[in-house]
């Protein structure tokens, strides 16, 4: 359902994705993993376009996201509208759980529904109610994000993005803002998740969710894709020597 080719990006001199190829499957759980700074935050945040590239293609359902490439090798945008479609079907949730501060719980969730004019105001509420019932949180639907924990809030966040009903949710490092005590109730919920068949794809250090629950899971070490395979492989027996050595350091 995503798909990139060769994907590359610079930020001034660094090239921090290198021909990235990554394929991710309707109802897959994709775990992306690897060493700080080897352009995993990049890749992801390029699946919705929220970073640009500077060669090679993502493709949504086998349409251009962001930018086109035309005959000539050059890049075209891909035009506004076309783009907000897509971006409507790719859920976020960022490390920094980014809810509005002036809104309630309840109006967080309901707020892009709403945004978009696509349904009445009672079935905006009822959905994010739901939503919020997912996540364990309705019964704070009617805080604001500062009296609720960092755990909380992410799970809220999470409620947020699924209000959308997308086809895909994005999570970049979701748990790393978090106490430690607080990681466990925001993995469970996206353990559920996945366990619905939600297609993910999630850049994580949580080895044990990785290992547990993720179908595929990608190594990246210097804005390459080093290695991938299905979870059982990668832990138990990786093939390179830069993935042995990654998982020996954080295991
Ligand atoms: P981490 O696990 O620490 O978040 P990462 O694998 O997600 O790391 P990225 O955040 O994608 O890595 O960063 C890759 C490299 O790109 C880093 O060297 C980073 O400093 C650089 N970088 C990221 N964003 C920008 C930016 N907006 N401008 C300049 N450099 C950037």
């Amino acid at each position: 359902v995503i798909e990139t080719r060769s994907e590359r990006k610079s930020f001034g001199q660094t090239e921090v994705l290198k021909g990235v190829d990554l394929k991710v499957h309707k109802g897959e759980v994709v775990a992306v993993i690897g060493p700080s700074g080897s352009g995993k935050t990049t890749m992801i945040r390029t699946l919705n376009a929220m970073e640009s590239i500077d060669a090679g293609e993502v493709l949504y359902k086998g349409a251009p996201v962001g930018y086109k490439v035309s005959s000539a090798g050059l890049h075209k945008p891909v035009p506004d509208k076309q783009m907000a479609r897509t971006r409507e079907r790719i859920g976020m949730v960022f490390q920094q759980f980014n809810l509005f501060p002036h809104k309630t719980v309840l109006e967080n969730v309901a707020f892009a529904p709403r945004h978009l004019g696509s349904a009445l105001d009672a079935d905006v509420r009822a959905n994010a109610l739901a939503q919020l019932r997912k996540v364990g949180m309705d019964a704070h639907a009617d805080k604001y994000p500062h009296q609720l924990s960092g755990g909380q809030q992410q799970r809220v966040a999470i409620a947020r993005a699924l209000a959308m009903s997308p086809d895909v949710m994005l999570f970049d490092e979701p748990t790393s803002a978090l106490d430690p005590e607080l990681v466990d109730e925001v993995l469970q919920v996206m353990t559920e998740l996945a366990s619905e068949g939600l297609t993910m794809v999630v850049v994580t250090h949580e080895m044990r969710f990785a290992r547990e629950v993720a179908d595929w899971v990608v190594f990246m070490d210097q804005g390459m894709v080093v290695e991938e395979g299905p979870a059982a492989g990668i832990f138990d027996h990786p093939q390179r020597e830069r993935t042995q050595r990654f998982l020996t350091r954080v295991m």
